[in-house]
This record gives C-alpha cells, sequence and structure tokens, in this order.
C-alpha cells in the first residue's frame, strides 16, 4: 500500500537532481551491466521442511475442478524453476477452487467455491472464520449453501457490518487434520471508491476485484483468529499463503487481468472463461477493462504486463520498465528471485497510490499522465517511478515473507521503504538516491521527528502518523541497523530473512532475533529506540 496522504507535503526531486539523477543514472546503468554480466546462478530458493500429515476420513473430492486437493503440478506453470520445488514441501496450505461469473457490467459477481483447510495449529478447531470483506469496503457478499465435506451446516454473520462469515465445524478438526468447506456466494460490487482507497470497485470502466470472496482468516499463536475489521488506512488483509484454481467467466469484451497465469480459454458469442492457476499465493486479485491495452517486457523467465487505457500508454510503458529494472535488482540484491513466471500492473481508479497483490500490482490512473503532477511540485514521472519500485518490492515483504499487516504493518512497509531506497542507491548511486532518501526524512519530520515507534499496529497511529513513522521513520530504522550490525552483515540478514520465512509469517521478534544471531549482538536497545511499543502504549497498560 501506498497512499496519497501518506506522501502528502513530500518533495524529493528538484530539476538540479533530476539532471543529477540522470548523469548517475547512467553511472548506475553500467554499474548494473557490469554487476549482472557472467553472474553465476546464484540464487537458492527455499525449500522448507515438510510438516507430517496425519490420514483424514472421509473428506470431499472437489467438485468444481478436476484436480485432486493435493495434486500441486497444475501450479508449476507459474513459477520459475528456482521455485518450483515448493510445490512438494508446502501440501498443507490452503486450496480454494473458485468458479465465478461477472455480470455485463462487470457490477456483480456470482460464484461457488471449495476451500481444501488443513488445521496447522497444535490446537484443535472447532470453528473456522471467513472474512466478508465487501461487506465493509461499499459493497456486498451473500453466501448460501454452506456445506463441510458434503454436509450442510449453519453458517453465522457477525462483526462489524456482517464482515465475518463464522462456520461450525460438525466435528472438532484435529492438528493435522483436513476438511472441505462448500458455499456459493454473490457480490455486489459498488460504484465508487469508498473505505480502503477503492481497493474493490468499478470505476472509470475500470473493475478493481479485491477481497470479493470468503477468505479463511489467519489462525496464529499470538491471538487465535484474526478476524478484527482493518483500519480503513492499511491494508485490508493478513493471509496465510493458499494455491487457487479459478475458473472467470465475463463479457468477451472485458481484458481480465489476475494473479497468477491464464491455462486455458474458451469462448461464446458474448463471453469467454479463463481458467487461471494461482499460488502458492496469499490472495488472489482481478481487475477488468474493455479499455486495457497491453504492453510486454521479458526478465528472465518472467513475463511482465503492464494494463492500461490507451490515453494512458506513456505511464503503462514507463512502469513496465520500473517493474523489469526494480524486480532485476531485488532478484540481485536479495538473492531469493522473484518466484513467478508473470507479472501484472493495472492502473485502476484506486484513491491510493498503488497497492500490492501477489504477482500483480494496482497503480492509481492520476499518476500515468507524464506532463502533469498528481502531489503538486512531484512530476508525476518520478512519483510512478517511486510508487512502481515500492509495489514491485512488497512481492518479497508481503508476498513472499508473510506478516500481520494489521498488527505490524512496519514489516511489509518498512522494509518496502527501505528497499526502494536500495533501488534507487542501485539504479542511480549514493548521490542520486539522496533525493529518496530525503523523501523519507521528510516524512518522519512531519512529527517533528517525534521518537514513536515503528512497531505499533496500523489502528495505534493517529492519521498524521502513520505516513510518517511507518513509511518514513521505518526505513530510517533499517539503514541504521545496517550501520549498526555492518553493510555486509546486515545484507547477508536481509537475504536470510527472506529464505527463511519464505510463505510463511515473520514477526517482529523473530526478525529481531535473525538479526541479533547474525551479528552475534544483542540489539534490544536498538529495538526499544525505534520498534518496540512504549510503555504506556502497551495495551494491558
Ligand atoms: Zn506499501
Amino acid at each position: 500500500m501506498y497512499g496519497k496522504e501518506l506522501f502528502q507535503g513530500v518533495c524529493y526531486v528538484s530539476g538540479e537532481k533530476m539532471k543529477i539523477r540522470f548523469l548517475f543514472f547512467l553511472f548506475g546503468l553500467s554499474i548494473l551491466l557490469i554487476g549482472c554480466s557472467g553472474r553465476g546462478e546464484t540464487a537458492v530458493f527455499p525449500t522448507p521442511a515438510t510438516p507430517a500429515t496425519l490420514p483424514t476420513p472421509d473428506i470431499l473430492p472437489p467438485t468444481l475442478f478436476p484436480v485432486a486437493w493435493q495434486d500441486r503440478s497444475p501450479f508449476a506453470a507459474g513459477l520459475i524453476a528456482e521455485a518450483r520445488p515448493v510445490l512438494d514441501t508446502l501440501p498443507q496450505f490452503p486450496v480454494y477452487h473458485l468458479v465465478f461469473t461477472l455480470n455485463d457490467t462487470l457490477t456483480a459477481v456470482d460464484g461457488q467455491m471449495q476451500l481444501y483447510y488443513t488445521n496447522l495449529e497444535n490446537k484443535t478447531l472447532d470453528v473456522l472464520y471467513f472474512h466478508l470483506f465487501p461487506n465493509l469496503l461499499g459493497g456486498k457478499i451473500e453466501v448460501t449453501k454452506t456445506q463441510e465435506n458434503g454436509q450442510p451446516v449453519t453458517a453465522v454473520l457477525q462483526s462489524e457490518q456482517n464482515s465475518i462469515l463464522k462456520i461450525p465445524l460438525k466435528k472438532p478438526l484435529q492438528p493435522s487434520q483436513s476438511t472441505i468447506i462448500s458455499l456459493h456466494f454473490s457480490t455486489q460490487i459498488p460504484l465508487t471508491t469508498g473505505r480502503n482507497y477503492g481497493v474493490f470497485a468499478n470505476v472509470n470502466d475500470i473493475l478493481a476485484l479485491a477481497h470479493f470472496y470468503p477468505q479463511i482468516a489467519v489462525f496464529d499463536e499470538h491471538e487465535g483468529w484474526n478476524i478484527a475489521p482493518p483500519a480503513p488506512a492499511g491494508d485490508v488483509v493478513y493471509a496465510d499463503t493458499a494455491f487457487y484454481l479459478v475458473q472467470v467467466t465475463a463479457p468477451k469484451e472485458a481484458t481480465i487481468v489476475t494473479s497468477g497465469i491464464e491455462t486455458a480459454r474458451t469462448e461464446t458469442a458474448e463471453t469467454h472463461t479463463l481458467t487461471i492457476v494461482a499460488g502458492p499465493m496469499r490472495d488472489f486479485y482481478l481487475a477488468a477493462s474493455p479499455r486495457f491495452i497491453r504492453h510486454t517486457k521479458t526478465l528472465n523467465q518472467t513475463t511482465i504486463h503492464s494494463y492500461a487505457p490507451p490515453e494512458l500508454e506513456d505511464g503503462a510503458k514507463a512502469a513496465l520498465t520500473t517493474a523489469a529494472t526494480s524486480l532485476n535488482i531485488f532478484n540481485t540484491r536479495f538473492q531469493t528471485p522473484y518466484p513467478y513466471t508473470e507479472f501484472d500492473i493495472v492502473t485502476t481508479a484506486t484513491t491510493a497510490l498503488g497497492i500490492e497483490y501477489p504477482g500483480i500490482i494496482a497503480l492509481t490512473e492520476n499518476i500515468y499522465n507524464p506532463n502533469t503532477s498528481y502531489i503538486p511540485g512531484l512530476p508525476n514521472t518520478i512519483l510512478l517511478e517511486s510508487t512502481t519500485v515500492h509495489e514491485v518490492a512488497h512481492q518479497w515483504f508481503y508476498g513472499l515473507v508473510g506478516n500481520d499487516q494489521l498488527d505490524e504493518p512496519w514489516l511489509d512497509e518498512s522494509l518496502t521503504q527501505y528497499a526502494t531506497l536500495l533501488y534507487y542507491q542501485d539504479r542511480y548511486g549514493t548521490d542520486g538516491a539522496q533525493g529518496f532518501r530525503s523523501s523519507l526524512e521528510n516524512r518522519w519530520a512531519r512529527t517533528n521527528y517525534a521518537n514513536i515507534p515503528i512497531g505499533l499496529p496500523v489502528s495505534a497511529y493517529a492519521d498524521n502518523e502513520y505516513g510518517a513513522i511507518v513509511y518514513g521513520r521505518g526505513p530510517l530504522f533499517f539503514e541504521r541497523l545496517a550501520e549498526v550490525i555492518g553493510e555486509d552483515t546486515f545484507d547477508r540478514f536481509l537475504q536470510q530473512y527472506i529464505r527463511q520465512f519464505a510463505w510463511q509469517t515473520a514477526t517482529t521478534d523473530t526478525l529481531k532475533q535473525l538479526a541479533e544471531n547474525n551479528c552475534g549482538c544483542d540489539l534490544t536497545p536498538l529495538f526499544r529506540e525505534w520498534v518496540f511499543p512504549h510503555e504506556s502504549e502497551l495495551p494491558d497498560s
């Protein structure tokens, strides 16, 4: 997530700096080319240990797709070669089968879902919870015909605006046991950008279809089921890694763009039906428009597409170039490469600057015209570049390494901002990165450099604090950490962090522990100064 109000008042490239930056761009490019030429295959993709699986009796076979629940073979095509081994080592993650239709006006979804869910906790579960985000985001979702393993179950709506669906299980689900939830859903899509930046809306003939299906909540050892509604200012969802088999039928004139890859397509006179495989991924996102034109680049095993209406072609091409460059820089920096064979960029009417989804990012139309300034004083070309890089970096911090985006947003947002600084350094050199670095200082300056901790939940920050602290002070913490433990140690720590927590969920404590393991030092004082809540901010004080 990258919001305009999180950015307001920031101008980090003056005319003079633009010239300097261009020179450093040429210099940085030559370094990049030299750095890449002759480089061997150094990336090592993580392969977590295979968890034990207990036999689960009486499990319902899939009825929407002729693919066994544990059959991972369809997903191989969406992963680069280095990432494919994870298909054999992540057998128990949730599997979604989604079959749905978009209506003629792209304003409603009607569909069916089956979810294969395994209890990965060491605690017996009596109920499952699903998020019904459309009920919070200005639209509406209705769920009917809920079943567990083919037997009807009575689901219960609860929480703010009926945004949580509770499904009592027929039998308690023991650790490592699996069950199948089947349901029908129909979703109404709002025609205005409402809460949470219009991530779920059809505006200007572009459908942004985030969070449209019932999504299983995360159960974790810290707070049990994570079913609190998201704060309006931050990201919507905290999710576990999952697998998605999807079939969508839509009006033929609408270009459909999604997480994952299209594996089959059939057509009638009025509609087309796309089969899509996506995963391992934490979410499934779809955008659609009759006005989308596609531009394409290739980077190693990954095809990058950029979709926008024809009048926004300049922005679509610029975002495409920046995405390719930043993916390349991060592949080298982080050593664990972007795992998918496709990366998509769409422009939507979102009121944020950009929003990350697995394998796809949505960027606001407002920053695509290179001759205007959405934020006064800051050319759109600069804003589009930094926003694209920010959302690309989220593919590692949020996508690959998960975190609780509601309770510990700094783990993805501050790291993503720090990664964006690394992009500027690697592409334009240290001096060329000064403009972006100053923007981080300027953000923090909006609170007069208050020592507000960077490690608080989204909901704990006042309106002007969230952007200033998590997006400004947060990345400066990582710069400080690199100074304290040394650049080489920091690089090793960051690469190990991605490798160790890929497809899993990291926490503030696990990040700190890993950094301490790498430096052989106690980082508690540094984390007290920058990260940890002050005594007065702890919930029980
Ligand atoms: Zn973000």
